[in-house]
């Protein structure tokens, strides 16, 4: 039997996983898969990798039905009808990492969960949930190792004067930091610049990860200079519900003036802002664009988006001292040719010029320019777990030759 990778992304009503095959040099996805709708009408979903439907099945007792079920439903899927197949280790997407999680972790270990959960304070809509899942499996299955890789990590290659605030030095100390995100999706176009183009491997690279997410990476020789994202994934760049960059004086405004509670003034500013809140309509770039000429509200919020891009990208070519590429990627960078042309277009004074019919066709160099380059490159943060969670493993294993996996 083949010992898999199972690579989970927890949400607080959702599981998502890929699982790998983890034999050769670079882990190969076997099945992806979801369940949706947790405490409410879950709906497990299993695809292989050709896209067929290898398992579907829904619950109509939807609110005794867990994380914990979920879980279980998954594992038990995989060990009665994948019978060639069995649960080698568990990788697990954390969002924070704190400043001392600069890399994976093997837990194996509950004093290295509880530093974990510490980091809940920073994270309290995403952490908890990522947690749980680590903490289901450690009591149900103790003896299946857990990789716990982070969204920070891949950050903490920042000079310090990057990750700092402008605030008294003791709150500094406490941990308020730019943290920076999405560092599974950075570190894996560091990993493939090299296959696209050498210069630009080691070069000025700002990579542009453009979903329902977004931030941006200024790369130098493939290390994280700077980032978007500060101490929340709220910072940064306007996004599908988030509002990205604010001036914090609003906060105060809405919670003292306005009489909003915390809790509403962070479910406004993390729900229902960024492209939905500038267009009144939708958090779906495809929508927008849809309604964008009888609508001005939806285009506002795609000029809004593209312009806050392109001086955000200024202000990261400062930090590189200036720029060698650019890449596009996540769900709108890879597939919205119309906000990647108006980026560019914002940029011809750093001397990028549009090659609009590789563009139109989401080729991966864009740029007509060579001299800074611009190219669409997909992200996988998946296959970056199931890399982490190798090496991981193998470090392991070489270290106590009992770790399975
Ligand atoms: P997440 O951050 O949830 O992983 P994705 O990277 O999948 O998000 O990006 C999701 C967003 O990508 C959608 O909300 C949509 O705005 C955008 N998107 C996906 N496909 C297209 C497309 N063909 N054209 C324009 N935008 C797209």
């Amino acid at each position: 039997m083949i010992p898999v990778f199972v690579v989970l992304n927890a949400g607080s009503s959702s599981l998502k996983f890929q699982i790998f095959d983890p034999s050769d040099m670079k882990p190969k996805v076997i099945y992806r898969g979801m369940v949706e709708g947790i405490g409410t009408s879950p709906h497990f979903l299993v695809k292989d990798c050709d896209g067929a439907i290898v398992a579907d099945k829904t619950w109509d007792d939807g609110e005794a039905f867990g994380h914990e079920e979920a879980l279980v439903e998954l594992v038990t899927w995989m060990q009665t009808s994948r019978g060639e197949y069995r649960l080698g280790a568990v990788g697990h997407r954390v969002v924070h990492g704190g400043r001392f999680f600069d890399r994976p972790v093997l837990v194996d270990d509950d004093a290295i969960l509880d530093d974990l959960t510490t980091l809940e304070a920073l994270a309290p809509l995403h952490q908890p949930h990522n947690l749980k899942p680590i903490r289901i499996l450690r009591r149900r299955m103790p003896d299946i190792p857990q990789v716990a890789c982070f969204d920070t990590a891949f950050h903490r290659s920042q000079p310090l004067i990057a990750q700092l605030f402008a605030i008294p030095k003791e709150l500094t100390e406490s941990g308020v930091l730019r943290y920076g995100f999405h560092g599974l999706s950075y570190e894996h176009i560091s990993s493939v610049l090299g296959d696209y183009d050498p210069v630009l491997k080691a070069g000025r690279v700002i990579v542009a990860h453009l979903g329902n997410g977004a931030s941006l990476c200024a790369l130098n020789k493939g290390k994280s200079i700077a980032t978007t994202m500060g101490f929340s994934a709220l910072d940064g760049l306007p996004m599908g519900t988030r509002c990205g960059a604010l001036d914090p004086g609003v906060v105060f405004y809405m919670l003292r003036e306005m009489n909003f509670s915390a809790e509403a003034a962070e479910r406004i500013l993390y729900t229902q802002s960024g492209l939905l809140g500038v267009s009144g309509l939708s958090n779906d770039m495809r929508t927008l664009r849809a309604h964008a000429q009888k609508n001005p509200d939806a285009q506002r919020a795609i000029d809004l988006f593209a312009y806050r891009i392109t001086r955000e990208i200024g202000s990261l070519i400062a930090a590189l001292g200036g720029i060698d590429g650019l890449v596009f990627t996540a769900g709108i960078g890879e597939n919205d040719a119309a906000t990647r042309a108006a980026v560019i277009a914002g940029l011809s004074w750093a001397g990028f010029e549009l090659d609009a019919s590789a563009n139109s066709r989401n080729e991966p160099r864009i740029s007509a320019s060579s001299a800074p380059s611009a190219w669409i490159i997909p992200t996988n943060e998946e296959l970056v777990v199931a890399q982490q969670m190798k090496r991981v493993l193998s470090a392991a294993r070489q270290a106590a030759p009992a770790v399975a996996g």
